[in-house]
């Protein structure tokens, strides 16, 4: 049975070019980077070339760079770190309810911890409003936490325009841009933030290694102590094989990103398209606004959960709701906080595209999805079709 993978927005292959330079440090230059002989050496070189190919590619300095496990991990240090830091100036902090849960969850551990926390809504299409981040500012907020593209339902966020805001307001701003990494421009100046976490393993890199970008002149308390590696803000031996692949992964994204963004961009539309066409159906998120990967449709009388499975046994690889939350039956906080019902939100499909998918497999996917929805709907108590 063939195979289609739809599921990008959940984690990439690597890519061979990506696999092919960090081989190296896995066997010959093995090297701790903080010895001082050849191997140790070396090792550290790799290092700083990678920090200043990301540190370029983000219009940032090398020395703003710091390397960490993820994007869960740099979320958590931006956030905890910032939070720690600046507990004497203000304990207020900002964040939206349509955050990845590596953001809502330490928000809200900061909350048990004195922290003061305000979650804004979302409108229907997902989209925070600059507005509303500016009413809710105050002396005392420290922080400001808004992602740059959802990984859900895809809407892209006016970073740029909140940004300013927050900096006018003298508050720092973090964007969670996993999402939105190797895809579109990602300029720290231009986007306006003092902080911005991404991951790897979504740009066709490794799993387990990622980059927080930290604006000079922003301190940070550091959630792992133990070392002086990146700068005393990240303890331990780094993982130099896995930094080296994000960099490589990351340099090819950003060649590639505009070509491969409207050939996406094509057949996201013609996925959209014709799963439209199905009745009593509901495309969720921006249309304008959106990632150029992101399709994500609520079939209503029908759980999420039993399409995945339905899909699943034709060999196609998709998500409901998002992947912390399947298995439970907790619909989507992000179709919740845009609106939709529990029993829609239910409903939800997510298909996210990337470099291996044809026109041939969303012909497939768009073949395959009416007959699902038909049979899963006669078996529905509620639908009467
Ligand atoms: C995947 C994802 C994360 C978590 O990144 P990990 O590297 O898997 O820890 C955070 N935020 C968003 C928007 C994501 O899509």
């Amino acid at each position: 049975m063939t195979e289609i993978y739809m599921d990008h927005a959940a984690t990439t292959p690597v890519r061979p070019e990506v696999v092919e330079v960090m081989l190296p440090y896995f066997g010959t230059e093995f090297g701790n980077a903080s010895s001082v002989y050849g191997w140790g050496r070396r090792a550290h070189q790799a290092l700083d070339q990678a920090r200043d190919t990301v540190a370029e590619l983000l219009g940032a300095a090398s020395n703003e760079i710091i390397f960490t496990s993820g994007g869960s991990e740099g979320a958590n240090l931006a956030i905890k770190g910032v939070a720690w830091a600046y507990q004497t100036k203000g304990k207020h902090i900002i964040t939206s309810a349509i955050e990845h849960h590596a953001v809502l969850d330490t928000a809200l551990w900061l909350k048990k911890h004195g922290f003061e926390v305000t979650i804004l809504p979302v409108d229907e299409e997902g989209f925070v409003s600059p507005a509303e981040v500016e009413k809710a500012l105050r002396p005392d907020t420290i922080l400001v936490s808004i992602m740059h593209a959802n990984n859900e339902v895809g809407t892209i966020q006016p970073i740029a325009e909140i940004g300013a805001i927050v900096r006018k307001h003298g508050a720092f701003f973090h964007t969670d841009a996993v999402q939105t990494a190797g895809v579109l421009d990602l300029n720290v100046e231009e986007l306006n933030v003092d902080l911005l976490s991404l991951s790897a393993h979504k740009f066709y890199g490794p799993k387990g290694v990622g980059t927080l970008y930290v604006r000079k002149g922003v301190r940070l308390d550091p959630l792992i102590h133990g070392g002086a590696q990146e700068r005393r803000r990240r303890a331990g031996t780094e993982n130099v094989a896995g930094i080296v692949g994000l960099a490589k992964a990351f340099e090819l994204a950003r060649e590639e990103r505009v070509a491969e963004n409207a050939r996406l961009t094509k057949l996201r539309d013609r996925l959209i398209e014709g799963l439209q066409t199905i009745p009593s159906s509901k495309v969720n998120g921006s249309l304008s606004q959106r990632l150029p990967n992101n399709v994500n449709v609520c079939f209503q009388y029908i759980e999420g959960e039993s399409m995945l499975l339905n899909l699943d046994l034709r060999g196609i690889a998709a998500s409901s709701g998002s992947a912390c939350t399947s298995g439970s039956l907790d619909p989507s906080h992000v179709l919740l906080a845009m609106g939709l019902t529990h029993e829609i939100a239910h409903g939800s499909l997510r298909l996210t595209l990337g470099r291996d998918n044809t026109e041939s497999d969303v012909d497939f996917v768009l073949q395959e999805i009416p007959v699902i929805v038909e049979r899963l709907r006669k078996m529905s108590p509620l639908y009467q079709g």
